[in-house]
Parts: C-alpha cells; sequence; structure tokens
C-alpha cells in the first residue's frame, strides 16, 4: 500500500526519530511544508521540510536511507471518502484516514473518533488511506492493548503568534491569538487551518503561518497505529513484523499455496522476525515467544516497529 505524501499533511514525531525535543516533546503536531518534486528538483527526494507547531522547522526523512522520522496524524483533504459515513460521530463523508472495523460489518470510524475510543476497543480496525471504497490496508493491534499518546499543539485552546514574516504590515498587538477552532473545511483543499481569536476579531490562518507560546490538546493518537510518512511498508528481510490476519484468515491465505500448518494459528498477533524471502516471495518468519519458523505470505504479516520512541 503507497502512502501518499503532500504537504499540509499533520505529522508527529515517527519511529526513528533521533532530534531530541525539536518537535517541541513527544506528542507534539507540525505541518509538511515542502518535499521533493519536478517543480523542487534540488529538493532532496525521499525527505521533507516540516514547520512544527511550536514554530521550529527541520528536514526529516520520509524513507531516505529507509529512515521514517515522521507519523501521519492527518492528511487533511488530499484523501475523502466519498459516500463513506462514520458511524462514530456521523460525518457523512470521512476525511484523511478511514478506520475499518474487521469484525463488524460495514463499520468505519474517523481518525478522530478512532483515536478517542470509539467503538469496542478489543475490536481489530484496519487502516485505508486510499478513497477507493474495496481497498484494505494493514491491520492494527486491538486499541485495547496498545499504548494512547496526547497530541499538542494548535489546536483548540493554544495561545499563538502570527509569524511577523507573514502579516509585516500588522501591528505587534495584532499577532498573539488563542485558538478557537481547529481542523479544515471543505473548502481548505489540502491546509489544516485554525480559528484564531485576536484581540481585533476571529481569523482562519493556515497553521505554518502560526506557532503556539502556550499548546491546547489535540486530544489522544494510537502512535503505533498511524502510517510513518513515505513508508510503503512492504515487509523485507530483516523486518521485526507482526501476524495480523486471523487464525481463518491464515488458513487461507496459506492453504491454497501450499504452506498450511494448523500451529500456525498459534502466531495470530504475535511479533516475528523474517529470517529470509524464499524465491517463490513468501517470507519465512522465526517467532521467538513460540519457537516456531513458518513460511508465510506477506499478506499476513504487517512491519512492526515500537510504538513511541522517547530520544
Ligand atoms: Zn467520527
Ligand atoms: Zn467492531
Amino acid at each position: 500500500m503507497e502512502t501518499p505524501v503532500k504537504p499540509g499533511f499533520r505529522v508527529i514525531r515517527g519511529p526513528d526519530w533521533t532530534y531530541k525535543n525539536q518537535d517541541g516533546g513527544k506528542g507534539y503536531a507540525g505541518t509538511v511544508l515542502r518535499l521533493h518534486d519536478e517543480r523542487q528538483p534540488h529538493f532532496p527526494k525521499l525527505s521533507v521540510l516540516v514547520q512544527w507547531d511550536n514554530g521550529d522547522k527541520g528536514l526529516y526523512r520520509a524513507g531516505y536511507d529507509q529512515g521514517y522520522d515522521l507519523r501521519i496524524i492527518d492528511t487533511a483533504n488530499a484523501v475523502c471518502h466519498p459516500k463513506v459515513w462514520c458511524d462514530g460521530c456521523d460525518v457523512d463523508e470521512i476525511r484523511g484516514m478511514r478506520w475499518r472495523c474487521t469484525e463488524c460489518y460495514a463499520f468505519d470510524l474517523c481518525t478522530t473518533c478512532y483515536m478517542n475510543d470509539e467503538h469496542d476497543l478489543s475490536h481489530i480496525f484496519m487502516r485505508v488511506l486510499s478513497s477507493d471504497k474495496t481497498s484494505m490496508g494493514p491491520k492494527m493491534l486491538p486499541r485495547s492493548s496498545s499504548p494512547r499518546l496526547a497530541l499538542k499543539g494548535s489546536f483548540a485552546g493554544a495561545k499563538v503568534v502570527r509569524h511577523p514574516q507573514w502579516h509585516k504590515r500588522l501591528e505587534s498587538d495584532k499577532l498573539l491569538g488563542t485558538v478557537v477552532r481547529h481542523g479544515q473545511t471543505l473548502e481548505d483543499k489540502v491546509n489544516v487551518r485554525a480559528a484564531v481569536e485576536f484581540s481585533f476579531g476571529r481569523e482562519r490562518v493556515d497553521l505554518n503561518k502560526i506557532s503556539c507560546t502556550l499548546p491546547g490538546s489535540g486530544g489522544f493518537v494510537y502512535a503505533g497505529h498511524l502510517a510513518n510518512l513515505g513508508d510503503l511498508e512492504r515487509v523485507n528481510e530483516g523486518d521485526n513484523v507482526l501476524v495480523t490476519a486471523t487464525p481463518a484468515e491464515l488458513e487461507e491465505l496459506h492453504k491454497r499455496r501450499g504452506l498450511w500448518k494448523p500451529d500456525m494459528t498459534k502466531t495470530f498477533l504475535e511479533k516475528g522476525y523474517v529470517l529470509k524471502r524464499t524465491n517463490t516471495g513468501d517470507f519465512t518468519v522465526t517467532f521467538h515467544d513460540s519457537q516456531e519458523t513458518f513460511r508465510m505470505n506477506s499478506a499476513a504479516l504487517r512491519k512492526y516497529r515500537s510504538a513511541c520512541p522517547d530520544k
């Protein structure tokens, strides 16, 4: 599955983060400003420039040298799911990531509802980024066994200051404000914006044109459930993987290929290590807990990384 990368995406630090508190700290959000494309030939490939909500900027890896410094918390309006409503808040068209329950019939949540614990926490969800209605995505661990992270930044309640370079003609007392509402509207296309209360009234501002002096709360995220920015999520030799196919799916995926062993059902939600890619395109995976080794179909596996680095 390909993860799109667009300016305007909202991000937090990812699994390979090594930049201390450049982002403001764990759980602080930022906005992708620039990435490599044909019009920006000198900008390094597989890298992005991010403006953190605290005002700092940096260049980060989005696949460069196999490094993933960022996770996507919001794709803004870059992805929408026509005619798919959220069963949590009844928004009539999910925008951004779609979360589909794999245990209930046609049950979808928007990111806000999924991350803030709508629906049964023991159910396994699939993360869908593509707007194609039939598309599938990687399956997540149940939320009941996943750590949750508090999001901070230019969310409602944050005290913010406008960047003077964007607002040269404004007097300094018009630069300070408080975020009233955070989030995009249909007209905003890609950029996420905030409604900010200034001394003279309310205005909508692009998040990359303000920085927060006192962060607001953006609710929670299951950081390990978010896509790494730029990650194609293909399983390779040497990867740590998680078995996300259920016992019934494991049987179906492996029987056809003559790889089925009943003991494979024990690997559901187990973590394994990919020893080798076989010449038939399957993977030899070894499981530490059960001391077993199986040849497996990559559709049963998901690349696994630790949820929240503290670096
Ligand atoms: Zn919702
Ligand atoms: Zn369910």
